[in-house]
């Protein structure tokens, strides 16, 4: 009964949600929100905390088995402890997706969900570069707070979106740092979203990444590691190193035949693809005192095979695909 749920006509098991708690943040990363930010709307039409937890519980009973999450910056949600606090008992590996802020106020929170890997977004190593992408500046906070992670002993992965003349000379700085510090580094390829004026000329692809690093380590130093089940990155290590590096390539390279995921946004519609804008209405389904799961399974029938249903992100294609901003998806 779960897999009838859970399982697309491609035959795609999926057991992995992330849910984005917020459409708010602390940042304003250029890549991800569109300069002019997201239109404010009425908060009853968002999860609440209590709303947040049922939903959760229902997609586990379905056969869910991790949760990640995300926002939004997830850290900012009014109810994040109760959150962390009610999703920690669920029989599921739970992480999180932060740009890391908030993690010394609620690092005590995060552990005691049961947490034990964090995502991070850095997508420089200078401040004044990091200012300039994420519209505000708390470079010296993060990368304190990344310390603290690791000085708890969280596995830290840092989440790094390379964009073309604005950090991509960065590359080898960030494999560096995995050499000397037991990170994990996972270059991002940009992707297009609403707002973020994407091009194909700005993504620095999977290739060119991998290219820079055989350059700088030579060929017999830069080291394949073999891949997990559903693993969206590819992973590599550096001879010697003390940590890892990897690249997410949903450009250049999709990893789609091997997707495992369910995207719930903070106004609870439920998404099959991070690309797709057929979006079904969970939470006023939940609201109506009705069950979630014929919808849920509606959403992943009806799951394209690729890209939400495009083919290559071309101009064109954009162009008559309309999709929300990344902030208020999740990423
Ligand atoms: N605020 C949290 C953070 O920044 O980690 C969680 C939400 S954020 C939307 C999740 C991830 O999406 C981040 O690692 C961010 O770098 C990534 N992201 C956002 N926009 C992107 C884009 N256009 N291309 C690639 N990755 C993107
Ligand atoms: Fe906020 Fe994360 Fe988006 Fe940056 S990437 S604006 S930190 S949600």
């Amino acid at each position: 009964m779960k897999e009838q749920h859970l399982t697309d006509t491609f035959g795609r098991a999926h057991d992995y949600l992330r849910i984005s708690l917020t459409e708010k943040c602390n940042l304003r990363c250029t890549y991800c929100m569109p300069a002019e930010g997201v239109q404010l709307r009425d908060k009853s039409i968002f999860m609440q905390t209590d709303e947040v937890v049922a939903i959760a519980k229902e997609f586990v009973s379905l056969g869910v088995k991790k949760i990640r999450l995300t926002g939004g910056e997830p850290l900012v949600k009014k109810g994040i402890e109760t959150i962390l606090d009610e999703l920690g008992k669920l029989p599921i590996e739970l992480s999180l997706t932060t740009n890391a802020i908030l993690v010394d106020k609620y690092i005590d929170a995060i552990q005691n969900a049961g947490i034990t890997s964090i995502n991070v977004s850095l997508d420089s190593l200078q401040q004044n570069r990091n200012i300039a992408i994420s519209r505000r500046d708390y470079h010296h906070r993060v990368l304190s707070n990344i310390q603290l992670l690791l000085n708890r002993g969280f596995t830290v992965k840092i989440n790094v979106v390379l964009m073309r003349g604005i950090n991509d000379d960065e590359i080898i700085d960030f494999i560096e740092w995995s050499r000397s510090e037991k990170i994990e580094i996972r270059f991002i390829e940009f992707m297009p979203f609403d707002g973020n004026n994407w091009n194909r000329e700005k993504t620095i692809s999977f290739d060119e990444i991998l290219h820079i690093a055989i350059l700088r380590y030579g060929e017999m130093n830069v080291h394949t590691i073999k891949n997990a089940k559903n693993d969206t990155t590819r992973h590599f290590s550096i001879t010697n190193a003390l940590g890892t590096f990897g690249i997410i390539s949903t450009v250049t390279n999709p990893f789609c035949d091997s997707c495992n995921r369910i995207r719930l946004t903070a106004d609870g519609k439920i998404k099959n693809c991070l690309f797709s804008n057929d979006e079904l209405d969970l939470l006023s389904t939940y609201r109506n005192g009705e069950s979630i799961a014929p919808l849920v399974a509606q959403s992943i029938q009806a799951k394209k095979k690729g890209l939400g249903g495009m083919k290559d992100f071309s101009q064109q294609e954009l162009a008559q695909h309309e999709n929300r901003s990344m902030i208020t998806i999740g990423g």
